[in-house]
Parts: C-alpha cells; sequence; structure tokens
C-alpha cells in the first residue's frame, strides 16, 4: 500500500465520477455544442459570480489565456515572488505572451499594500505599461495559506484605482473559502478573473476553469484555440468537473483537519513545522537529516512525498488520504526519526 502525500494532484475521480464520464452528453465545443461543458462552464462562473467561464486543459493554460486576454506584447504584471505563475509555468508568461514580471516580496503570500503601490510604472517613455496585478489563493510556496477577503480587497482596490487588471491564481480557491467560511464568490469579487482547478483537491482527472467577464472570456475562449486547446467532445471530462463542484468543495475540511493532525505529529516527533502556517491541506517541515534521505526513507516504507529545500519536505492531504494512513505516516516518521537518532 501507497500512500501518496506529493500533492493534491494525484487524486483519482470517484466511481461516481467514472460513472459520469461514461454517460456524459457531448458535442463540438468548438462549435459551443458540448452542453455538459457548457454547464461546467455557466456553473463554475456563477460559483465565482462571475458572467462567463471556460473549461481549459490546466490551471497553467488559464493563467496564461488570463494574461493574454489581459495585456499585450511589452506589458507588466507585478505579482509576489513565489507565486505559481511565476515558478511553476515555464516562462509562459514571457515565452508565449510577451509579457515581462515585476515581483514583489510577500508576506504569507501577499505583497503589501505599500510595495503594490509604488511599484505601479508612472507614464514614461522608458517604462513598459504595468497592466495587471496577480494574487494567488491559497498560496502554495507559503505552505497552502490563505489570504484573508481584507486583504484581497485592498490590494484589489489600489490596483483598479490604477486601472490594472485583477487576475487570481485561485487553483485552490475552495480550500480558502472553506478555511474562511465565505462562499467563493466573496474571495472572487475582489478579482477581475479567477482560475481554478477541479484536478486538485476536488479529485476530478482532467482541467481548469478561467472565469470573468463575457468579453474577456470571449478573447480567452480565442486564445486557448490559439494554443490548440480547443477541444471536441471533452463533455467527457466536464462531466466529472460538474461533480468535483457539486460534491467535493465542502469536504476540503477533512483535508484541512488531517493536515493539522499531521502537522501536530510532526511537531511531537520533533519536526521544524509552524503550526500557524498549516491552514489547509499542506504541510510544509524540516527534518534532521538531508531532505532527499528522509523522502528515500519514507519511499521504502510505503510514504510518497516531495522534498523543498535541502532539510525541508512537504506533505500534502487530499480525497485518498485517510485517518488510518494519516496514523500510518506518522508511524512511519517516529520510525524515522528514532533510527536517525540512533544514528543509522
Ligand atoms: C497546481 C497549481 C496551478 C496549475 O497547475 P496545473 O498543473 O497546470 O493544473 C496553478 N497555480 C497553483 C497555485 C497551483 O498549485
Amino acid at each position: 500500500m501507497t500512500i501518496d502525500l506529493r500533492s493534491d494532484t494525484v487524486t483519482k475521480p470517484t466511481e461516481e465520477m467514472r460513472r459520469a464520464m461514461a454517460l456524459a452528453e457531448v458535442g463540438d465545443d468548438v462549435y459551443g455544442e458540448d452542453i455538459t461543458i457548457n454547464e461546467l462552464e455557466a456553473k463554475g462562473a456563477a460559483l465565482m459570480g462571475k458572467e462567463a467561464g471556460l473549461f481549459v486543459a490546466s490551471g497553467t493554460m488559464g493563467n496564461l489565456l488570463a494574461v493574454l486576454s489581459a495585456c499585450q506584447r511589452g506589458d507588466e504584471i507585478i505579482m509576489e515572488d513565489q507565486m505559481h505563475m511565476f515558478w511553476y509555468e515555464v516562462a509562459g508568461i514571457a515565452a508565449l505572451a510577451g509579457v515581462q514580471i515585476r515581483t514583489l516580496p510577500g508576506a504569507g503570500g501577499a505583497v503589501s499594500e505599500e510595495d503594490l503601490r509604488s511599484a505601479i510604472r508612472s507614464e514614461d517613455i522608458h517604462f513598459p505599461r504595468t497592466r495587471m496585478f496577480c494574487m494567488e489563493n491559497t498560496h502554495n510556496r507559503a505552505g497552502g495559506t490563505v489570504i484573508s477577503k481584507d486583504k484581497m480587497e485592498s490590494l484589489y482596490k489600489i490596483a483598479k484605482a490604477h486601472g490594472l487588471w485583477v487576475h487570481t491564481d485561485g487553483a485552490r480557491i475552495f480550500n480558502a473559502a472553506v478555511f474562511l467560511g465565505v462562499e467563493p464568490r466573496e474571495l472572487a469579487a475582489c478579482t477581475d478573473s479567477i482560475t481554478f482547478c477541479l484536478s486538485k483537491g476536488l479529485a476530478a482527472p482532467v482541467g481548469s476553469l478561467l472565469t470573468g467577464p463575457k468579453d474577456f472570456i470571449l478573447r480567452a475562449r480565442k486564445y486557448r484555440k490559439m494554443l490548440g486547446g480547443g477541444m471536441r467532445q471533452a463533455g467527457v471530462l466536464a462531466a466529472p468537473g460538474l461533480i468535483a463542484l457539486e460534491t467535493m468543495r465542502l469536504r476540503l475540511a477533512e483535508d484541512h483537519r488531517r493536515a493539522r493532525q499531521l502537522a501536530q505529529g510532526l511537531a511531537d516527533l520533533g519536526a521544524g513545522v509552524v503550526m500557524g502556517t498549516v491552514q489547509t491541506n499542506i504541510i510544509r517541515f524540516q527534518v534532521p537529516m538531508a531532505a532527499e534521505e528522509f523522502v528515500a526513507r519514507l519511499a521504502e516504507r510505503g510514504v510518497l512525498a516531495n522534498p523543498t529545500g535541502p532539510d525541508s519536505i512537504r506533505f500534502v492531504t487530499h480525497y485518498q488520504v485517510s485517518d488510518e494512513d494519516v496514523e500510518a505516516v506518522l508511524s512511519v516518521c517516529r520510525d524515522i526519526f528514532r533510527e536517525e537518532a540512533q544514528g543509522r
């Protein structure tokens, strides 16, 4: 038995999702005729309080389409320096959109109002145009931490006062909403467009949604075609996404509870873990040996995890991690810590 804590992207579709895939009504989505995709896009947009939605292959594609649809070549985007869009999207924003990213340091994944204000460029023949401001909630590299609605709102207001487009990478926005006890649309009200993943904690096999105003989504739809993302009878992929939105959002609280249990257990073993940052389903912690070595010893015992630095590890809880798994993982960690103390 393997317990896979590498990411919530490893979740497999439920039986109900598999049945829905088999029975999905489909059509040619490039003609707008796949009613399952149309339903998913409408449902996703409604959840976010936006006019329209677009089903895309991945969160990466959704974020890139947002940039393509809001910016022109040579524009500049401001974002916090640990964001996924800066670290993990293969510089598509530079290579394919021709847009420059300007990063600012953050705290808990969010930039300060002061830093944002002073980074927005004035009109000058030498300067690029600051066109866009991006946020990420929950924040992956900060450890799944949540940005409050108040913080999003105050940054949104500054950006809008300067005429910027505000986009949020909400890959895990439902984790943030569950943690804060708010509706997703309350957070989405603090951004012009937002992407969210169906294929992470919600356990659908494929896809993300980009949502925003109608004209913006129309432009994104055309750019999606340009990138080769105009799929045909993809309702078979949208059907499990609908089930994900209908049935998997609120149970994320269970993943959060298990993450806290894991984190507390690790802290009790003497691992370096800052409990206050364990807000959702991600745990980052320090171990008393090389991270690669710790990960290898976990793997010998059937537990998969990713290193995040020379001595730091990340665990992610998700739909396929049970209470028994949490106990089993802590027991494995206890053994590894004991071996290390005895100088294996
Ligand atoms: C996973 C993730 C994405 C998108 O990932 P894809 O694998 O392209 O779907 C974007 N942003 C964040 C914060 C993520 O964690």
